[in-house]
């Protein structure tokens, strides 16, 4: 029998909440232990937002190049050297991992490097990455092992060694075509990235429209860009069959008939959630038919005294998500009363130019019978990008009857930035007007905000 060791609390996985949670009972004097099998911190500094904006980053400064003379730069050669865009992305990643053994450092928390399960009542044994194992117990157990790409059971796909986001973002050649399945955020951003760097790029989307969550007209503008951009899309898409290995050269049966070739594949369909092999039955922690773990609006699991959060409890899967699933467990823990249901979750995609969301779509307030008043404008009518030369997409809201903003979309450069100021006027129930009467500095985009709620039509009378 190997002996345990006692702790307060264990965390399993140290992305956003399970870090968080571990700095800070570590801080307030918990003897606390996380445990990570790959690298410490989780995804998104990892291998998901913070490199994946990174290489982004780095795309734009090509697009850049290619529009040098706009700009009036004019240069008779350049080219991209994909070895030194991963340099730069690695660096950048090298240096949150530094912050990361830092704050744990600061924070008294221990961590262990290996994969956690449980093996009994409060009990995890850790698989030590070094070999060896440790055995752990504890009165509270946090687990935060969020998710990884899902790769579907197509004939010849896991044959063909397809690449995920976390490949795409290591390549140090560029594709000479790539073909990306998947139209959601991530599938977007990194196929116009690496697009950006000189690849053919083919997007194959199962749905009828990229982005299909959203409006019409949004979809639409995001096929638009796409288009421009020199990426091909084909949409209604059903792979049936995969055939041959990606890096060197594949092909994509589809159900229709017709034939993808290219030299790779990035699969960027759907997230798994990371619950398997963890002995979760074991202590009555179920799973939903998902294999996201089962919890409550308090994130509390069908077993007392442990908590999932992230990804793989099922929470939108964002980093933001994540802090706040920390946070409600953090003041739950401390005796407060916080609930997740019905919060707010605001989303940015990166592709250029940004597409931001927050409450309802028309689409959504339609559906649900819910009256709103649309205000649109143009990214023309935002002054700020005709000094950039960046003034496609637009920006809209709904207003309800009673002045409140029930939703804010927008598709244009930098919009993102936009959110928080729409975001506190909704939690705060602030009519339109809060945000259109705002002096607000000239030439920003945030002034398309006074623009935008403006032109909120009157209510009928
Ligand atoms: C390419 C890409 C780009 C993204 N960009 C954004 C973005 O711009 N903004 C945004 O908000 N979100 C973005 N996301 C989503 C975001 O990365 C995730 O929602 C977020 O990382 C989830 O955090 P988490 O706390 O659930 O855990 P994760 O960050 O997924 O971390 C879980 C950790 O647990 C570890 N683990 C798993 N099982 C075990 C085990 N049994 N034992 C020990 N360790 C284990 C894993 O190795 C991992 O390190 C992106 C995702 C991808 C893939």
């Amino acid at each position: 029998m190997p002996t345990s060791e006692q702790y307060d609390a264990i965390i399993i996985g140290t992305g956003e909440a399970g870090k968080l949670m571990a700095w800070h009972l570590g801080s307030h004097g918990s003897r606390v232990i996380a445990i990570e099998k790959d690298a410490l911190g989780g995804a998104c500094p990892n291998v998901a937002c913070l490199p994946s904006k990174n290489i982004v980053h780095s795309a734009k400064v090509a697009s850049f190049f290619q529009r040098g003379a706009e700009f009036g730069m004019i240069h008779s050669e350049w080219h991209v050297d994909m070895a030194a865009v991963r340099a730069h992305k690695r660096k950048m990643v090298e240096a949150e991992a530094e912050v990361h053994l830092n704050n744990f450092k600061k924070s008294g928390a221990e961590f262990a490097m290996g994969f956690g399960k449980f093996t009994g009542p409060k009990t995890v044994q850790v698989d030590l990455n070094a070999g060896g194992t440790r055995t752990l117990t504890a009165d509270k157990i946090f687990i935060d092992t969020g998710s990884r790409a899902t790769v579907d059971p197509i004939p010849g796909l896991i044959e063909a060694h397809p690449l995920t986001h976390i490949g795409a973002l290591e390549l140090d050649t560029v594709p000479e075509h790539l073909l990306v399945i998947g139209g959601g955020y991530v599938g977007l951003e990194l196929a116009q990235a690496i697009r950006r760097f000189g690849s053919r790029v083919t997007i194959v989307e199962r749905n009828a429209t990229l982005t299909h969550r959203e409006d019409p007209d949004v979809s639409e503008a995001v096929q638009q860009l796409f288009q421009d951009e020199g990426i091909d899309v084909v949409t209604n898409a059903t792979i049936s069959s995969v055939e041959g290995l990606s890096g060197a050269s594949v092909r994509l049966h589809l159900s229709n008939g017709a034939i993808l070739a290219g030299s790779h594949i990035l699969v960027a369909s759907g997230r798994t959630p990371n619950t398997q092999n963890m002995g979760l039955d074991l202590v009555g922690v179920q799973t939903t038919p998902s294999g996201h773990i089962r919890v409550n609006d308090r994130l509390e699991t069908t077993a007392p005294g442990i908590w999932a959060m992230g990804d793989c409890a099922g929470s939108p899967h964002f980093t933001h998500i994540s802090l706040d699933d920390f946070r409600t467990v953090r003041d739950n823990l401390a005796g407060a009363n916080r609930s997740i249901a019905g919060r707010q979750v605001p989303s940015c995609a990166f592709t250029d130019p940004e597409l931001a969301h927050v409450g309802l779509s028309e689409t959504e307030a339609k559906q649900q019978g819910i009256a709103y008043r649309l205000t649109k404008i143009p990214m023309l009518a935002v002054l700020r990008t005709h000094t950039l030369s960046e003034t496609r997409g637009f920006i809209k809201a709904l207003v309800a009857p009673d002045d409140r903003i029930l939703g804010f979309t927008a598709f244009g450069t930098g919009v993102g930035e936009l959110l928080p100021a729409v975001q506190l006027a909704m939690t705060k129930k602030l009519p339109y007007t809060a945000i259109r009467d705002l002096i607000i500095s000239h030439p920003t985009l945030a002034e398309g905000l006074v623009s935008l709620f403006s032109a909120v039509p009157p209510l009928p009378k």
